[in-house]
């Protein structure tokens, strides 16, 4: 017997089948017994009859949310019964055999509507119950489909998917650090990475000159709507590239991901339009405007580039001039000694090779072309304030590594989060992550942050403050 997926069964009509998966919803009519029967890919109908006694009386006992294999015939569902909103929709499966596989309590939640009612304590909390819903379903699946076009359209194009580590030393994003204490080495930390940054510019060192990595960062910020402790970014870099071909490389890219997996969205204009920073803060006084012609149709989608972003910003907590975007980005300058000139006279004034990716009023990713002149390189920490030694111990090894011949690069970062949050329409990013930290910052479904224990922490050389403990 053929195990039948939910979206195929109009292809067995008339034959025998089995399918396994969740008990949906049971509606009992007069001596009939109707089961929807969940699988990944949908839900089918399943009909008891009364006549089969001992089979009628064990489905009198499902409810929802049981998981079973049901055996039957597949046939047409009577005229009138038929539901034309799914494919399933035509057919039924008239039950010959059942087994309960497990069962299960009734569920904190309602796992069969969107959810969007429901609490996010507790969907948090249970989350893989949140996850059945088919929303959800969708979201994750879409995902998946997102990411896998990323690969195969970067990878046709000789792209090489290089995984860089997670416990590394800290680059500057603009974030705080999530450190690491190193047990061998006492007083010591790793730092997760805020982005492959630094990695994915040593890998342009090494050779590989077109890399991309779908990759973890991780900042320690506030968690907001479309912010979480950790998110994901579609990371690229390229050797002997320059500004116009990254942004036409994602053009393309996002263009035919759309076309091909939303077609129901339509992409406001082509090519995206490149837009002046200084521009668009006069017009729209946001760095990410909506360019919507209607802010409230969900299927337009205005994407455009900023460009020409200011290299510095001045840093008034820490009374010096910072990066806009990080220190590896390329001023607008002839060399070295024309950025000094310029910064001198106005740190302000210095725009970069930096865009930003932006849709429907959203920042999508942002990027630059690299300085690959250790002695600008050198130049440009100096100028944020770092004194040599400083420069030596944080950026030491990109100095270095750049004395060794290094190929004029640059990159970008799409978020994969926001983008999927826009795609399906949805508040905010939780919505497009399977495990999500709430809004406060805290994983509820395995209780993290959590305490560990003394022995834990002596091996890490460290100690916590009483009075700092937090509940
Ligand atoms: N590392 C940058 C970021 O995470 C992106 C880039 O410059 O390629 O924003």
């Amino acid at each position: 017997m053929d195990r039948v997926l939910s979206r195929d069964i109009k292809d067995h009509e008339g034959k025998e089948a089995e399918l396994v998966g969740w008990v949906d919803t049971r509606r009992d009519h007069g001596k009939l017994i109707f089961i929807d029967l969940r699988d990944r890919t949908g839900v089918t109908q399943v009909v008891f009859i009364p006549k089969n006694k001992e089979l009628h009386a064990l489905a009198e006992k499902l409810r929802p949310e049981w998981v079973i294999k049901i055996k039957g015939t597949i046939g047409k569902r009577p005229a009138g019964m038929e539901n034309p909103k799914i494919p399933s929709g035509y057919h039924e499966l008239q039950a010959t055999g059942l087994e309960i596989i497990t069962e299960a309590k009734t569920p904190p939640i309602d796992v069969t509507g969107d959810g969007r009612e429901i609490g996010e304590e507790i969907r948090m909390k249970y989350r893989y119950l949140d996850l059945r819903r088919p929303r959800m379903q969708k979201n994750l699946r879409m995902r998946a489909k997102v990411n896998k076009f990323i690969r195969d359209f970067l990878t046709e194009r000789d792209f090489v998917e290089i995984e860089t580590p997670d416990i590394g030393k800290s680059t500057p994003e603009g974030a705080r650090d999530y450190l690491i204490p190193s047990r061998l080495y006492p007083g010591k930390f790793y730092a997760l990475p805020q982005s492959p940054q630094q990695y994915k510019q040593l890998l342009m060192v090494a050779g590989m000159e077109r890399y991309f990595q779908i990759v973890r960062c991780f900042r320690d910020e506030d968690t907001r709507g479309d912010r979480q402790p950790e998110f994901t970014q579609l990371d690229i870099e390229m050797s002997f590239t320059s500004q116009d071909e990254v942004l036409a490389l994602i053009e393309e890219l996002y263009a035919k991901m759309v076309k091909e997996l939303y077609p129901e969205k339509k992409i406001k204009w082509s090519p995206f339009p490149r837009l002046n920073y200084a521009d668009v803060m006069a017009k729209y006084h946001s760095d990410k405007p909506d360019l919507r012609d209607d802010k409230n149709d969900p299927n337009e989608l205005a994407f455009a580039f900023v460009v020409n972003f200011p290299m510095f910003e001045w840093k008034e907590t820490e009374k010096r001039w910072d990066a806009v975007h990080h220190p590896f980005t390329m001023p607008q300058v002839k060399d070295t000694d024309d950025f000094w000139a310029k910064f001198k006279k106005d740190p302000a004034s210095i725009p970069a090779f930096q865009y930003d990716f932006v849709l429907n009023g959203y920042e999508i990713g942002g990027g630059s072309i690299r300085i690959h002149d250790p002695k600008l390189l050198a130049a440009v920490f100096e100028a944020m304030g770092n004194d040599p030694k400083d420069i030596q111990e944080k950026f030491g090894h990109m100095l270095e590594a750049f004395a060794y011949g290094v190929p004029p690069h640059g990159g970008i970062a799409p978020g994969i989060d926001r983008f999927m949050m826009i795609l399906e329409n949805e508040p905010n990013i939780r919505e497009v992550i399977a495990f999500p930290k709430t809004g406060d910052g805290k994983d509820l479904m395995m209780d993290a942050p959590s305490e560990v224990s003394k022995e834990q922490l002596k091996e890490l050389h460290i100690s916590v403050e009483e009075k700092n403990k937090k509940k």
